[in-house]
């Protein structure tokens, strides 16, 4: 990612957040948050009943926490703190909708 000058691994996405939980994706990490303890959790019924919305809102919602774990650490970086904002505003350039 040119922005922070750091290349990021790719992580992996897994679709098996139940419908009924009602959740529709989120990005999970541990206390090393390493890369390899990283991925991404996604409701695939809504995923694919909302794609307009998961790729262009939810994605980058998810890859600017990981971003934000990565950058600042996760001691710095609240959930939906001032760096994670500062990434959903300043890197994608959209809002930062708190609500995923
Ligand atoms: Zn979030």
């Amino acid at each position: 990612m040119e922005f922070f000058q750091i290349n990021l691994q790719e992580i992996p996405i897994i679709y098996d957040i139940p419908d009924e939980e009602g959740v529709i994706a989120y990005f999970q990490y541990d206390d090393k948050i390493s890369p390899k303890n990283c991925l991404f959790r996604v409701n695939q019924k809504w995923a694919e009943e909302n794609q307009k919305v998961f790729l262009n809102e939810v994605i980058p919602h998810e890859v600017a926490h990981y971003v934000d774990c990565m950058v600042y650490g996760t001691a710095h970086s609240e959930d939906h703190g001032t760096t994670w904002k500062m990434i959903m505003s300043y890197i994608f350039a959209l809002d930062p909708k708190t609500e995923y």
